[in-house]
């Protein structure tokens, strides 16, 4: 049976260092703050705020809302997220997307300051980490994966990876942190051939397809460690689900995350740590 790549164990010492590094930056006189801005009531952003909020509190980050109308109109939007910006006393932003359609994203992308990036989705951030530069911040849930396998302590240089998944938030953007640690990456798609023998190859995968059950018990091999990013809904048993047939997989592999309990519980602490980031990068520290 594989060793269980619990999330709420790597949370827990994310935790204690964020709680010392709050302490530092409080005893140079500031207070690391995370700015929520939200468009409307959407269910998926008020349950990630409240998560957000909690985390933040639970290591002494302070929070800030701008709850802004549903039918807000572009200039109102613009001055609400520019004022974020500007204010000294904001370290990160975390901005919920997609925005109502009366509002340009792409416009909004490109507005917020790669510096405030805590959720990694501008073209500053994601320049940074396909250059490798401390520009902005990777996407949380990539960081999230890598953090989980620094934190259990598991090897990347030298090993072969393969990523199911090529989107901007996961698949691209871990493949290009995998490979400045060294390891050799293999990034499947949807018309990549013989999914199954890359990930028997590999020695880690990583599957953020969000196809429930896809890697099963032909995709895996003794040795590996599988990191389940997917998040889906099993209609059968009304559970959430990952993309890997745990209980298949799990017999074989050496390692493996849970899910729910895995990356997903890890990346609201990779924001919150982000914002600390921002903090002490806003004073030199
Ligand atoms: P996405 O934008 O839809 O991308 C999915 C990727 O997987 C695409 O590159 C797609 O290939 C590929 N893919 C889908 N089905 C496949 C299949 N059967 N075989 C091979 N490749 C396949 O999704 P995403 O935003 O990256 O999210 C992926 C999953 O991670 C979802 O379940 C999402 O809910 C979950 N997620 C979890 C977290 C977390 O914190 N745990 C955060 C974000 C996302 P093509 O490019 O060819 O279409």
């Amino acid at each position: 049976m594989a060793k269980i790549l619990e999330g709420a164990l790597v949370t827990a010492s994310l935790n204690e260092s964020m709680k010392k590094d709050v302490e530092e930056l409080k005893s140079h006189g500031i207070l690391p703050t995370l700015c929520i801005i939200r468009v409307g009531e959407e269910a998926d952003d008020l349950a990630y705020e409240r998560n957000a909020v909690r985390r933040c509190e639970k290591v002494g980050v302070a929070t800030r809302l701008v709850a802004l109308p549903r039918n807000i109109d572009q200039a109102s939007f613009d001055r609400a997220l520019m004022a974020a910006n500007g204010d000294n006393s904001i370290h990160g932003i975390l901005m919920f997307r997609p925005l109502p359609a009366q509002l340009d994203s792409e416009k909004a992308r490109h507005m917020l300051f790669p510096a405030k990036d805590v959720d990694g989705c501008t073209d500053g951030s994601l320049a940074g980490v396909f250059a490798g530069h401390e520009v902005g911040f990777p996407p949380c849930t990539a960081a999230a994966v890598l953090e989980i396998l620094h934190s259990f302590d598991i090897p990347v240089e030298g090993k072969k990876a393969a990523i199911i998944g090529r989107s901007l938030v996961v698949g691209k953007p871990a493949a290009m942190m995998l490979m400045k640690e060294d390891a050799t990456v293999t990034v499947c798609h949807t018309k990549t051939r013989d999914i199954d023998k890359i990930c028997r190859e590999a020695d880690i995968i990583i599957s953020a397809a969000g196809s429930k059950y896809f890697v099963d018990e032909n995709f895996v091999r003794p040795g590996q460690t599988v990191i389940d990013v997917g998040i889906n809904y099993d209609d059968e048993t009304n559970r959430i689900c990952g993309d890997v047939d745990f209980e298949a997989a799990a017999e074989v592999v050496d390692a493996i995350t849970p899910v729910p309990g895995g990356v997903g519980s890890v990346t609201t602490g990779i924001l919150v740590r982000n914002v600390i980031t921002a903090a002490k990068r806003s004073c030199g520290l």
